[in-house]
């Protein structure tokens, strides 16, 4: 009985999100291990709505507002419930799906013990995302699609100003892209978007540290707290535990530490809608990011927005291969040369390429445009 609610509550957390997970006897395992049994009618309120007033809450749990409250307290302590007031004000409760955003993210978000408990955990949500990449593959031709009509998860906000040998990071007008008359504007700076907020949010780096419980330490760098949210999510992540608040020196010197280990800055938007204020930045290691290593793994396609696009000159390159080895989405090659080649489908814009090339071979070219590349087919 009780397996079978847990599978019914499984079903709604995942119509929550845009991931197909399927119910496999390895979602339950971990679900057993976060949410107890007494939660699951709660959660399943959420069936047909996964944002609801309190009223609606009352009408389709049948509870009272004091249970309601109850659970709502214990759910958003893990990531669960998000409890914040919506764009009028009025406060709305939201069922959180698995990831992008949700019990994943909160869960390692933390700081954390290495208890056995918390290992168990990292080694669900691992097994959980195979299980995930070979529905995916299983399913291409079919999810594909999905894909295509999917808005950029997330939008890259570049490294510019000075390279890592002093020199100005050139920037020119895209010539290849026409500018669409109403351009949306977006802060195209990291420092900018930090300036914007009164209330930042620190965390830690989730994707980081369910490597770091799963023993495979990043290999790119050794900071953990670079996860910043801005305005209700910030205020729901310093109360719910998950973060603390940080002034904007603080932030501006963890960018600088992010930008020295060459981490790309990444903005979140509420909706992927890119004319809304950022609710999040994070700052991306290579290995560990959740996102590019769903990608390389051919669970989701890689859907980005950028106003960026790196251009390398050949004449000025030595074919050193650091751009090569720094780039996070393996975007530059050698050509028969040895010299540097990018591939403009791949590459989003990030600047990590320009900010350590010794020879300031590399400038960008600025236009906004959506990178979007298929998951690869790892199956015949
Ligand atoms: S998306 Fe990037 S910064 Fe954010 S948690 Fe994952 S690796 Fe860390
Ligand atoms: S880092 Fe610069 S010099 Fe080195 S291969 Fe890349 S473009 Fe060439
Ligand atoms: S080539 Fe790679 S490192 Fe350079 S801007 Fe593009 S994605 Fe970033």
């Amino acid at each position: 009985m009780s397996e079978e609610k847990y599978r019914k509550a499984a079903r709604t957390i995942v119509k929550a999100g845009s991931f197909p997970f399927p119910i496999s006897n390895t979602m339950i395992e971990l679900l057993k291990l976060l949410i107890n049994e007494n939660q699951l009618n709660f959660i399943m309120a959420f069936r047909k709505k996964p944002s609801q007033t309190m009223e609606q809450l009352k009408l389709s749990s049948k509870m009272s507002e004091d249970e309601i409250t109850a659970h709502i307290e214990k759910l958003a302590k893990i990531g669960f419930i998000f409890n914040q007031p919506n764009s009028n004000d009025i406060m709305v409760y939201r069922l959180m799906p698995l990831v992008m955003v949700g019990a994943f993210e909160y869960t390692f978000m933390k700081k954390i013990e290495f208890s056995k408990e918390n290992e168990k955990i990292a080694q669900l949500f691992d097994e959980l995302f195979d299980e995930l990449a070979d529905f995916i593959q299983d399913n291409y031709d079919m999810i594909l699609p999905l894909f295509q009509r999917m808005l950029p998860f997330d939008r890259t906000v570049p490294f510019l100003g000075n390279n890592i040998e002093g020199e100005e990071i050139q920037i020119n007008i895209n010539k290849e892209i026409e500018f669409p008359e109403e351009k949306v504007i977006t802060t195209q700076n990291v420092e900018e978007i930090i300036k914007k907020f009164d209330e930042i949010a620190l965390g830690h780096c989730f994707c980081r540290h369910h490597q770091d419980l799963l023993d495979n330490q990043c290999k790119q760098t050794e900071l953990r707290e670079n996860c910043f949210t801005f305005g209700k999510s910030a205020k729901y992540v310093v109360e719910q535990g998950f973060g603390r608040t940080i002034s904007k020196d603080e932030a501006l010197t963890i960018l600088k530490a992010s930008e020295r280990d060459g981490l790309v800055h990444k903005a979140w938007h509420p909706h992927s809608d890119i004319s809304k204020e950022e609710t999040s930045i994070c700052n991306c290691c290579k290995c560990c990011c959740g996102i590019f290593d769903w990608w390389r793994k051919g669970t989701t396609a890689m859907i980005n927005s950028t106003n960026f696009l790196s251009y390398i000159d050949k004449s000025k390159c030595v074919g050193c291969g650091t751009c090569m080895e720094k780039c996070p989405v393996e975007a530059i090659q050698g050509d028969n040369n040895n010299k540097a080649e990018r591939n403009s489908e791949l590459c989003i814009g990030c600047g990590v390429c320009a900010h350590f090339c010794p020879e300031n071979a590399i400038s960008m070219l600025e236009g906004l445009r959506t990178v979007f590349v298929s998951p690869p087919r790892l199956r015949k």
